[in-house]
């Protein structure tokens, strides 16, 4: 599990977790089992489908200055799941996009710079 999304967990409120065999990890270039559905319009196993989870799951831990959760709880229930995805795509949607425009030289970059303890590990990857 990636060292951020590890972090983020310990911080929650209450456990969450990843279905390992769903879009987060899995995406459909090799895979000959069902179809993994898209998630917001996101391709599944995209760093913005990943974000778009994070961020739907968030929405359940999180209440608001109301005290009400951020997203209504939607267990069991496909429509209202992705009505809570449609909601965290209108306030998010410019910001996941963007994702896709930062290279994987970019993102571990900015890791090198942002990271105090690993920064002796980034710099292995150095010739
Ligand atoms: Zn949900």
């Amino acid at each position: 599990m990636p060292r951020l999304l590890r972090v983020l967990f310990q911080l929650l409120p209450q456990p969450a977790h990843v279905n390992v065999n769903g879009p987060f990890y899995s995406g459909n270039a090799f895979n000959s089992r069902l179809s993994m559905p898209n998630i917001g319009g996101f391709l599944p196993n995209t760093r913005e489908a990943r974000v778009t989870i994070l961020l739907h799951e968030l929405g359940h831990l999180i209440k608001g200055s109301d005290k009400r959760w951020l997203l209504p709880n939607d267990g069991g229930n496909d429509y209202l799941s992705q009505e809570n995805t449609k909601h965290v795509i209108a306030l998010c949607g410019d910001q996941i996009r963007h994702l896709s425009r930062i290279s994987f030289a970019r993102e571990l970059q900015v890791a090198r710079t942002t990271s105090s303890g690993s920064a002796t590990n980034a710099n292995v990857l150095k010739p």
